[in-house]
């Protein structure tokens, strides 16, 4: 009687599962921005969460309180698409709904960054271009007091879990494997071509190298700006695009040779506008769905689209697909073909 029971709790319990439609094979993705269930200005930071139980956190940015948001959870692997303030984090918030949508209040996060202090804090993995990532290892080891080295890849695998942070540098193109204990598969993460700039800035500097670059009012660049593209053990393929104009690998790279099913596409003045954003999607990506991030403005009011909004223009004129606002703090589910089956799909 009691294996009867508990097999009927089971199939009561996968059918509540399969009538919500989260499962323990999709993909889990948690914007973590300014302000609770809205999309605003700053908003940047992403967890992904495979199957496996590998925890990624996507450009970390200034809508997250640093190492102890206690948002983030378990982290293993820190990815970031380019060194502008706005993405490794010289600011950071001090608590949730820090003034308002449309104009953040932020702290500084100086010396070390929200992307250092979270690596420093979860002994995560780095995974980004060679020079930003030397540049945060020396940013954590500060934070640490010992220094930051190399993620070893036994197997060709990095381990998710690491008794202390790791950067894993890589050249544009350049692929890396995330592996859970156990698991029979690993989470795949390359970096991709993004049209855009990767200079840091001056104020992350030390003092003589900042007092050595005033004086021509430049900084240092710190490689190629990217995106990333990351297969996920349950067949799901997205694409992150990372700050970028339109460029021919969208098409080439990013759908004929990944065939990504997601996109989450980095809005905003500076990268692209909502036409070209939108010929990205239709023409170029043509993924199963999309996420917005990086509004660089507030797009969401009581968690509704404001219908004057930048945004707006651009969820227009997609075409085929549905558009998923990045909403902080709530949790959508995807599946391997780049369906969205919980969490606020529409
Ligand atoms: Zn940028
Ligand atoms: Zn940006």
């Amino acid at each position: 009687m009691k294996a009867k029971h508990f097999a009927l709790s089971l199939f009561a319990l996968a059918l509540a599962a399969a009538a919500s439609g989260a499962t323990a094979q999709n993909v889990k993705i948690t914007p973590l921005g300014t302000h609770p269930g809205e999309l605003c200005n700053r908003d940047r930071a992403m967890i992904f969460e495979d199957p496996t139980g590998v925890r990624i956190l996507y450009d970390a940015g200034q809508s997250v309180m640093g190492g102890n948001d206690p948002r983030l959870g378990t982290v293993h692997v820190v990815l970031l698409s380019h060194a502008h303030t706005d993405h490794i984090g010289d600011r950071k918030i001090a608590g949730l709904n820090p003034g308002t949508c449309d104009s953040p209040e932020t702290i500084s996060a100086l010396p070390n960054s929200t992307t250092a202090e979270i690596a420093a804090a979860k002994n995560s993995s780095l995974i980004m271009i060679r020079n930003m990532a030397f540049f945060l290892a020396k940013k954590i080891e500060n934070i640490r007091s010992k220094p930051t080295a190399t993620c070893a890849e036994p197997g060709g695998s990095i381990a998710a879990v690491q008794a202390a942070p790791c950067i894993a540098p890589v050249e544009l193109g350049g692929t890396k494997f995330v592996k859970a204990a156990g698991a029979a598969a690993s989470v795949e993460i390359i970096t991709v071509h993004a049209a855009h700039d990767s200079t840091l800035t001056r104020d992350l500097l030390t003092d003589a190298q900042k007092k050595s670059l005033e004086a021509d009012n430049i900084s240092v660049n710190l490689g190629a700006p990217s995106g990333y593209v990351i297969k996920f053990t349950n067949g799901l393929r997205v694409y992150l695009s990372g700050d970028t104009g339109l460029h021919t690998e969208m098409r080439t790279v990013v759908h004929d040779f990944y065939r990504v099913n997601l996109a989450v596409i980095n809005m905003g003045q500076n990268a692209i506008l909502p036409d070209a954003a939108a010929y990205a999607i239709n023409e170029l990506v043509r993924p199963a769905a999309v996420i917005v991030s990086h509004p660089n403005e507030g797009v969401t009011t009581g968690g509704i689209i404001r219908p004057n909004s930048r945004t707006k223009l651009f969820v227009d004129q997609v075409k085929g697909r549905p558009v998923y606002l990045g909403i902080s703090d709530r949790t959508l589910e995807f599946d391997g073909s780049g369906t969205c089956m919980a969490g606020g799909c529409y």
